[in-house]
């Protein structure tokens, strides 16, 4: 028996390939906004800003920062 894999490759329908482009490219987004994110926590640890809200200057509860570790704002203040 030959093994030919280069036949599953093709896609007849040619919806696949787009699909997975396009939920690839979200994906390649949403990771640039996190970097940007996190750019912007290690600049606030820098600055001894992080942890504060940037609205009310308050500080930011440890859960919440637990589970958000780059939220810029208090629970009251998220967008
Ligand atoms: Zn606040």
């Amino acid at each position: 028996m030959e093994l030919t894999s280069t036949d599953d490759e093709h896609d007849p329908e040619g919806q696949t390939t787009a699909v997975d482009r396009s939920r690839t490219e979200a994906l390649l987004a949403s990771a640039e906004q996190h970097l940007v994110d996190l750019d912007a926590a290690e600049q606030r640890l820098e600055e001894g800003t992080y942890g504060r809200c940037e609205v009310c200057g308050r500080e930011i509860p440890r859960a919440r920062l637990e589970v958000r570790p780059t939220a810029r704002t208090c629970v009251d203040h998220a967008a």
